[in-house]
């Protein structure tokens, strides 16, 4: 069988890890990382996802602060806000939860948040360090599904990967991380032709591509370890339940793989955590974890 990528178990070791060094920090320089979460809007699974981070900040010692804006926020008003944030001495982090409302431009917003407070990695300037090989803040989802590839087998070196899905969230990073580490990289996405085939061929494969049970098991190559990013809600007999991008009952001749839920999803808020130590750490000219 399969071995299953425990991303939750791994998660909370993380996490463990980060609060003992945040309680270090506490210590030395009478200080914590702080993590500001803009929200604007109402949309429920938007509040899910801010509701946890700010639970899990606090829990791990850091400050959290979150900022409620209504859905007819002015992109003044929201831009002031991100500066206001960039000054502030306490806030070390700033994300601002996307999607957002239909008239703000979020690629305009993010532009805006301080290159170095900007712990979701989606500013440009973190996505060219990341793209030219140096020092940056990388995307939280792609950076849990690094550390949990690296831990399985250590040496991606000379691997070949396959990313299905190209977003900026997810897909791209996740590329530009894999051939950081050496692997012989392939994007796929909806215009790929012959996803099966490219899969076969893959000893890594990252699904991110928001579509239930795409990956079959006769795609994955005996051995291969397989990363599922996708979140799916379906109805399956008359009940709701979450999937995966990956056919998980048919992967069982695949090395490893990461449950949904249970697998990646954990990751993505314990980087952010991790983001927001880094940045605290690079602002304070400490070292990196
Ligand atoms: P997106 O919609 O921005 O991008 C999806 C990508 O998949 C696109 O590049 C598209 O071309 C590609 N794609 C779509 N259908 C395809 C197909 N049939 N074959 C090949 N490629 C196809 O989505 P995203 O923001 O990158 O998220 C992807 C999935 O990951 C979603 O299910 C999302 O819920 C999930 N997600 C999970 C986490 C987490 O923490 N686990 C974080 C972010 C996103």
């Amino acid at each position: 069988r399969a071995a299953l990528i425990d991303g939750k178990a791994f998660a909370a070791g993380l996490v463990q890890r980060l609060a003992a060094r945040i309680e270090t920090l506490k210590s030395t320089t009478g200080r914590v990382p702080g993590l500001a979460v803009v929200l604007i809007g109402d949309d429920p699974a938007s509040q899910v996802y801010v509701n946890a981070k700010n639970r899990q900040t606090t829990a791990a010692g850091m400050q959290s602060f979150v900022h409620r804006l209504p859905a007819d926020t002015s992109s003044d008003a929201l831009l002031a806000l991100v500066d206001a944030l960039n000054l502030d001495p306490h806030v070390n982090g700033i994300l601002v939860q996307l999607p957002l409302p239909a008239h703000l431009d979020a690629a305009a917003v993010i532009n805006a948040i301080a290159p170095a407070k900007d712990v979701d990695g989606f500013h440009i300037s973190n996505a060219g360090l990341l793209a030219t090989g140096q020092k940056a803040l990388v995307p939280c989802t792609p950076l849990g599904c690094l550390m949990l590839l690296k831990d399985r087998l250590v040496d991606l070196s000379g691997l070949n990967a396959l990313v299905i899905g190209k977003s900026n969230i997810v897909g791209k990073p996740m590329a530009q991380l894999l051939m950081a580490e050496n692997c012989t990289v392939t994007v796929a996405h909806s215009k790929t032709r012959n996803l099966p085939a490219l899969c076969r061929a893959a000893d890594i494969v990252v699904v991110a591509a928001g579509r239930p049970e795409l990956v079959r098991g006769d795609w994955i190559s005996p051995g291969a370890t397989v990363i599922d990013v996708g979140i799916n809600r379906v109805e399956r007999d008359g009940k709701s339940r979450l999937v995966g991008d990956v056919a998980f009952a048919e992967a069982s001749h695949a090395g490893a793989i990461t449950p949904v839920p249970g697998g990646v999803g954990p990751m993505t808020i314990a980087c952010l955590l991790s983001n927001t130590l880094t940045a605290f750490a690079r602002q304070h000219g400490l070292a990196d974890a």
